[in-house]
């Protein structure tokens, strides 16, 4: 496996789900991780659990990630209390779905500030010091949906294929500078997010899965571990679908 120790790794949206997960390994990986999103009594029960099993850092911070000037204010202080950084994760997204006729604009600019505003408010609060440093490395989670698009999620589709874009054109920029972006794209992983559908809606996901399962959420942490390593120093702008093959 992967050794980690000595990095500094930030994660959004840790409280639950991917997010959760994904912090988890990296600790179970020996990395320090900085802890964001809304809910601050989950993510100070899962800090506490970190730090009653790991001996590395830990740190958390409340952080709604739409709004701009609080994501500059909380990368200020992680940057003040922390010499390096060397993975961003952006995982923090939210859905709001509705066909198009029946989607008002709220339900529209609420997914695209989180997940496409949210991600390039990180991306840029982090990018000066990754920029400094000669090194780092971002980690976009988008989705499938950003590549295919689905019915009652034109909001959702067009903030995950603004991300892929995003990835891109960042991995192209940050590319002299030693930093590597790359876009996880999962498929159907079961999580909170997903338990909102209804049955008849999984069956029909899980018809079109070639592997005819959903994805753990340690599906998608495994990959994430993976492109935090040195081993995978190389990979730039490259959007990896974890799918069960549902993209081919
Ligand atoms: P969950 O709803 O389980 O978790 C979402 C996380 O994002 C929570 O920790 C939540 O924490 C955080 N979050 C939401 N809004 C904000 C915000 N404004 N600021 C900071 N944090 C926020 O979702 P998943 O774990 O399923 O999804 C994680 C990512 O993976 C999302 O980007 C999602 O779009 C993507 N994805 C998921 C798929 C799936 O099948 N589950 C498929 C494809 C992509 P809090 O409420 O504490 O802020």
């Amino acid at each position: 496996m992967f050794n980690l120790k000595d990095k500094y790794i930030i994660v959004t949206g840790s409280s639950q789900g991917i997010g959760k997960t994904i912090v988890e390994e990296l600790a179970s990986l020996g990395a320090n991780v900085i802890l964001l999103s809304r809910n601050e009594t989950k993510l100070i029960s899962l800090v506490n659990k970190l730090k009653n099993k790991y001996s590395q850092n830990f740190k958390h911070y409340k952080l709604d990630v739409s709004i701009e000037d609080d994501v500059n204010e909380i990368f200020k202080k992680i940057l003040t209390e922390f010499d390096k950084i060397d993975t961003l994760i952006n995982n923090a997204g939210i859905t709001s779905d509705n066909i198009i006729v029946r989607m008002n604009s709220t339900q529209w600019n609420d997914v695209i500030n989180t997940n496409l505003n949210g991600s390039f408010y990180c991306c840029k609060a982090i990018s000066k010091k990754m920029i400094k440093q000669n090194f780092g490395n971002i980690i976009n989670i988008s989705s499938i949906i950003g590549l295919t698009g689905n019915k009652g999620q034109c909001n959702y589709a067009a903030s995950k294929a603004g991300i892929i874009g995003l990835t891109k054109s960042l991995a192209k920029e940050l590319a002299p500078k030693n930093i590597t972006v790359n876009n996880i794209n999962p498929g159907y992983i079961k999580t909170e997010m997903t338990d909102s559908l209804n049955s008849n809606n999984k069956d029909i996901f899980l018809d079109k899965i070639p592997l005819k399962r959903f994805g753990s959420t340690k599906d998608i942490a495994n990959i994430a571990a993976f492109l935090c390593s040195d081993m995978s120093n190389y990979i730039t702008g490259q959007n990896i679908n974890i799918d069960g093959g549902i993209t081919i």
